[in-house]
């Protein structure tokens, strides 16, 4: 029985190394020969087909000592492992090894590294097909091809500002102004054709799962009806620089346009839920024909406890209320002047739209000084907003 697997020439229960390849011919030692503990070599010939005759094997160049078949099978089980891990990128070793060895006999587990080296190897083993991770987001350039498509082919990839004509990033330093007004747009073309379905879009933004290299990781998700009881979500994610409402306004136009580009039937929804974020929500605003804008209480009351930050290098989102050390002055059973406070600025969501501004200034003036920079914050995000550092973009429809 001989056979070669990655590079080493199996034969009869003995592993051999190869040594070089000459006119078709090719040698081999024993893999005990580095170590000096066996002389044995061995020479065969590539015939056509694929076909491998065995010159010179172990009755021609004895062998120091007894096969181990089972040490062979175990190479041909870790050279699988590592396929499977790459064909596999996102099951973990641990899954991997419970498919696979539950039917490998017990001689050849005993053959088998231990399993901390083997998940390390297989690790590598998908690292090497990997592009290194970008430590900064102008490291990471034009995504590669295949993160653009899914497994099936299809476009994943539906708008990257580095890669938009329209991007004002010609001036000296582009490449810079370009990064911080970096956006990315993943989704497919079934995730298009049912968000153009779907009457209801909920807008979300999320600060706990992203990669430090951008602010947020918007997502946009529709409701079709699937059945009587279960609706189908479709999901969009973007990725981007800020919390700003031109990013916001500039992810609902790409849609809109990657629609109109793929030709996929798509109507605006009439109704939009999102967070009360005003940046949000007017972009919804500008971009869609909604006529039913609804925001979510809950979402507001933990952005003011548990504010985020624009901040792009501090990844961790922190309370505001905390940070502020007013949560000892919040939860004080004596002294309920701040938690009222805060309930007071909350209470903000209920007052009609065009006098939410009027009564924020009355607010303001009765507010226990301690909760200064919450209400900062509630005005930049909420009754005010931050300027916008950078004019409206619009996209040009295609004709
Ligand atoms: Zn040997």
């Amino acid at each position: 029985m001989a056979g070669i697997v990655k590079n080493q020439l199996h034969l009869n229960g003995f592993i051999y190394y190869k040594v070089n390849s000459k006119s078709g011919r090719t040698y081999w030692i024993c893999k005990r020969g580095k170590a000096k503990e066996c002389s044995a070599k061995a020479i065969t010939l590539a015939a056509a087909g694929g076909a491998l005759t065995v010159v010179k094997g172990d009755e021609q160049s004895p062998q120091s000592h007894p096969p181990n078949r089972e040490e062979g099978q175990a190479v041909k089980v870790v050279s699988n492992l590592k396929r499977l891990s790459q064909e596999h990128p996102g099951m973990p070793p641990a899954q991997i090894f419970r498919y696979e060895l539950t039917a490998v006999p017990s001689g050849v587990l005993s053959q088998l590294p231990e399993r901390e080296k083997l998940k390390k190897m297989m690790r590598r083993e998908r690292r090497r097909d990997l592009p290194k991770n970008p430590v900064r987001l102008s490291e990471l350039g034009a995504i590669p091809e295949r993160f653009t498509k899914t497994l099936l082919g299809g476009n994943f990839l539906l708008f990257d500002s580095h890669e938009d004509p329209n991007s004002d990033s010609s001036n000296s330093d582009g490449e810079n102004e370009q990064n911080r007004h970096r956006v990315i747009i993943f989704g497919t073309r079934r995730n298009l054709e049912l968000l153009g379905r779907s009457v209801i879009w909920f807008l979300d933004g999320t600060f706990k799962v992203y990669p430090g290299h951008v602010v947020q990781i918007f997502t946009i998700s529709g409701l079709v009806k699937r059945t009587k009881s279960s609706g189908e979500e479709e999901v969009l994610a973007a990725f981007l620089p800020s919390k700003k409402e031109e990013h916001y306004g500039q992810v609902l136009e790409e849609i809109i346009a990657a629609a109109r580009e793929q030709q996929v039937p798509f109507a605006e929804p009439v109704r939009a839920m999102s967070d009360f974020e005003l940046a949000i929500l007017n972009s919804i605003k500008e971009a869609l024909a909604v006529t039913e804008l609804q925001c979510c209480f809950f979402h507001l009351g933990q952005s003011m406890y548990r504010k985020e930050t624009d901040n792009l290098k501090i990844t961790l989102s922190y309370c505001q209320v905390q940070q502020e050390g007013l949560q000892v002055a919040y939860n004080n059973p004596g002294d309920r002047e701040v938690k009222i406070g805060s309930h007071m600025l909350l209470a903000l969501a209920f007052i009609p739209p065009d006098e939410v501004k009027d009564v924020y200034k009355d607010l303001v003036r009765i507010l226990p000084a301690e909760l200064k920079p919450v209400v900062k914050y509630m005005k930049e995000n909420y009754v005010v907003g931050t300027p916008s550092t950078r004019g409206r973009r619009r996209t040009i429809p295609a004709r």
